[in-house]
């Protein structure tokens, strides 16, 4: 029986002694790391936390007020919340920075609460603001430009125009906008009929040429054979989209024979077969579709040749730089799913 137990002073003894210590050690150390690898997960997800959420209005009040952060710093935080679209917590950082007792900085902070109040669409907020701002400095271009954006986004073309005469004494550049907000103040003028509308656009760019694609885009959705009459030769690549969603029935067919470029976009579209080819690579494409089962059309994309920002639709005034008549259009071929949906619906018949 004693042979089943050892005595302390065997080796083997020992031997088992030291292995039950190399396991205790390694199981406290497998234990004690899984334990630390969790409490420095739990404070590493506590201190993220507090970044998923946005402080609260009474948060920025207390730490905008405490000093803790320069006003370069909140300026700079505003910004970024401004880019990033968060427009209320801007304007929050900018209302508390406005309440501080220290008054430096208080022209610049007002002139960047306009624009966010104007980002943001609370127009008759922005228009306070610069107003504001122009009261104590009249000679503010900027705040000047940003009240001509405001009041045009309000529809209210007079105080816009009004705007250009200390622009203009300023020797700032206000020709287009001039322009501009006239076809816009006589394009919105309820008192006038569309034939007024028309003839007195047309007899207006005649005096300054300027703004083409928004005189044709309103004449031939208009008066189509006034537009035609008026049409310039080389107009046609400016205003291809136009003239691509024309209705046939809108088309003038003695003026699109005699021009290279109306004769193969027409041939293009099918409504003619007149060209059998075309320099620009799209329309050529579409050309020799015509009399095939392959369906295809053109789709437009717009960008700003000022700011490069692209659009989905056209415009005349740029939403990013406010820049005037900087449109630029790009085509391309895409299937014509408009066809096929009505050959399929027909089949159905
Ligand atoms: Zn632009």
């Amino acid at each position: 029986m004693n042979s089943f137990f050892l005595d302390f002073r065997d080796p083997l003894f020992s031997i088992i002694i030291f292995l039950a210590l190399i396991f205790a050690i390694t199981f406290l150390s497998y234990w004690w790391g899984r334990y630390k690898t969790k409490g420095n997960s739990k404070e590493l997800d506590k201190f993220l936390q507090q970044f998923h959420t946005l402080p609260t209005e009474n948060e920025l009040k207390i730490l905008i007020s405490s000093g803790e952060l320069s006003q370069k710093s909140w300026l700079l935080l505003a910004n970024s919340y401004t880019k990033s679209g968060d427009f209320e917590k801007a304007i929050e950082i900018y209302l508390e920075i406005l309440r501080l007792p220290s008054r430096s900085n208080e022209k610049e902070t007002m002139f960047l609460l306009g624009k966010v109040y104007f980002k943001a669409g609370f127009l008759e907020r922005a228009k306070q603001i610069f107003l504001e701002i122009l009261h104590t400095s009249p000679r503010t271009p900027q705040a000047l430009h940003y009240l001509l954006l405001v009041y045009e986004y309000l529809r209210d073309y007079t105080s816009a125009l009004k705007v250009l005469e200390p622009l203009d004494e300023l020797n700032e550049a206000i020709q287009k906008d001039e322009i501009y907000l006239k076809n816009l103040a006589l394009l919105h003028d309820s008192e006038k009929t569309q034939a007024e509308k028309t003839s007195q656009i047309l007899s207006f760019y005649k005096e300054h040429h300027q703004l083409k694609y928004m005189v044709f885009e309103y004449l031939f959705a208009n008066d189509p054979a006034l537009a035609w009459e008026h049409f310039d030769g080389s107009s046609g690549e400016l205003l291809i989209d136009i003239l691509w969603n024309l209705p046939p029935k809108a088309l003038n067919l003695a003026i699109i024979t005699n021009n290279d470029f109306l004769r193969e976009l027409y041939s293009a579209r099918g409504d003619i077969t007149l060209s059998k080819g075309s320099t620009i690579f799209e329309l050529d494409v579409l050309i020799k579709l015509q009399n095939t089962p392959l369906q295809a059309n053109l789709s437009f994309e717009y960008s700003c040749s000022q700011c490069k920002q692209s659009y989905p639709f056209a415009f005349k005034r740029c939403s990013h730089c406010h820049a005037i008549d900087t449109q630029t259009i790009q085509w391309s071929i895409v299937k014509n799913y408009h066809t096929i949906f009505n050959k399929e619906t027909d089949s159905f018949q």
